[in-house]
């Protein structure tokens, strides 16, 4: 549907800002229906060039080819701008899709390899679910001193959440359980001074003790440096970020418009930007849609 005015609905918007399922900006443009809570997009194309008539001179994106055309459950709409702002992957429960991706392959924008992040690991680690305490967790050259969180199925919390960005299937992840300590230094200082306290008494005394009653069979230097291969992760059910999506090189970075389709933009986790815990994908998403929302 165009609206029957397009010089007003040019210049006053000149976007389709595909703002989850609300489309805010429809909802304050005279004439335009209203948004419709629920009314999941289903396609986004460009059409072909708009009658001559249709354009408005003074538009701002007058010399623009094409118009962006976006299939909703309630129709059809055309705009000189459309800004794809549905996110990754992760969580489908909460309402991701892969429509951001889909929709930029279908205008040619490259789109890296994606990956579940910030998400648990599936392993076999000993029966310790809800068991937590402060490590390092370390990835290659990466590393995270955070909590870690024994689960039923592996291991969670921020520093696994956070390395989990960083390991790829097969990858080992070496954790120090210890972190403040040279475990085995400890061990000896703390035998001399307790010499019939158990080993997991002594370990109880700086780690959780059902985690000390488990390592005590350790050799000391392992709890230091314990080894794992994940076998793999939650998956996009529980990953907080999508690793990947639409090329940066893509995309303006003063802008989101995509460098090939002009008045087509992208921002937030649809875009190869992924951060750590700490509120840096929100402020991603954010700022992105910021410069985005100053440029259509
Ligand atoms: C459990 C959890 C915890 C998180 N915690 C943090 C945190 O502490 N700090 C931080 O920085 N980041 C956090 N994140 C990540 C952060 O939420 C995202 O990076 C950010 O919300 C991305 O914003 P976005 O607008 O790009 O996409 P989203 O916020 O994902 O919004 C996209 C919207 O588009 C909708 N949508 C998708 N497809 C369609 C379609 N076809 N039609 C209509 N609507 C559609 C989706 O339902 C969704 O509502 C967390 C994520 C999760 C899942």
């Amino acid at each position: 549907m165009r609206p029957s005015r397009p010089h007003e609905f040019a210049c006053a918007c000149a976007v389709a800002c595909v703002l989850a399922e609300a489309t805010l900006a429809w909802a304050q443009l005279p004439g335009m229906p209203k948004p419709h809570a629920g009314s999941a997009i289903a396609d986004a194309a460009a059409t072909p060039p708009a009658p001559p008539e249709a354009e408005a001179p003074d538009s701002p994106r007058a010399d623009m080819r094409e118009f962006l055309r976006l299939a909703m459950k309630r129709g059809d709409f055309e705009a000189a701008a459309l800004v794809l702002a549905t996110g990754g992957l992760s969580i489908p429960k909460m309402g991701a899709t892969g429509f951001a991706h889909d929709t930029a392959r279908r205008f040619d924008l490259r789109i890296t390899q994606t990956w579940p992040a910030l998400v648990p690991f599936t392993a076999q680690v000993p029966e310790l679910a809800g068991v937590s305490l402060p490590v390092v967790a370390r990835c290659g050259r990466d590393a995270f001193a955070e909590a870690m969180l024994f689960t039923h199925r592996g291991l969670s919390g921020p520093a696994i959440l956070q390395i989990s960005s960083y390991w790829r299937p097969g990858q080992e992840v070496a954790i120090d359980l210890l972190p403040d300590l040279d475990a085995v230094q400890f061990l000896k200082q703390r035998r001399h001074a307790r010499p019939k306290a158990e080993l997991r008494t002594i370990l109880g005394e700086v780690m959780p003790q059902r985690l000390a009653a488990v390592l005590e069979s350790h050799p000391a230097e392992r709890l230091n440096d314990w080894r794992l291969t994940p076998t793999g992760t939650e998956g996009y059910a529980k990953a907080e970020v999508t690793l990947g999506g639409v090329d940066t090189d893509e995309l303006s970075s003063r802008t989101m418009e995509a460098r090939k389709v002009p008045g087509l933009f992208v921002i937030g986790e649809a875009v190869d930007v992924t951060g750590w815990l700490g509120g840096y994908n929100f402020q991603w998403a954010w700022s992105s849609g910021w410069v985005a929302g100053e440029a259509v």
